[in-house]
């Protein structure tokens, strides 16, 4: 999906329409990633390496893998405005694939 770099929508702080720079918002860090028995945790502590049969940890025979099912996420879009540099979050997320921010047409 093709989205402009920039657009000309609301700001909350000016109160009136303002030029706004879109861009994504990162996905960041997972949450509980080092909780007891997260797979970060236990590669941390040297987990999950080696030979012969890792039990809980070792890798599934074909075929019981779930599948996936969906080929697309929501996106997050950040608008940052050009005036007073505030930025707000999009509230409802679009389902697309690869995003791909493009000059505005004249
Ligand atoms: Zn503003």
């Amino acid at each position: 999906m093709k989205i402009p770099k920039t657009t000309s929508r609301y700001c909350p702080k000016c109160k009136t329409h303002a030029e706004q720079k879109i861009s994504l918002v990162s996905s960041g860090h997972k949450r509980g990633s080092l909780r007891r028995g997260g797979k970060a945790r236990v590669r941390m502590r040297g987990g999950w390496r080696g030979h012969g049969n890792l039990g809980k940890y070792s890798k599934k025979p074909v075929g019981q893998y779930k599948k996936k099912t969906k080929t697309t996420k929501k996106t997050n879009l950040l608008y940052t405005c050009k005036k007073c540099n505030k930025s707000s979050v999009q509230r409802v997320g679009i389902r697309t694939g690869k995003l791909v921010f493009e000059e505005k047409e004249k």
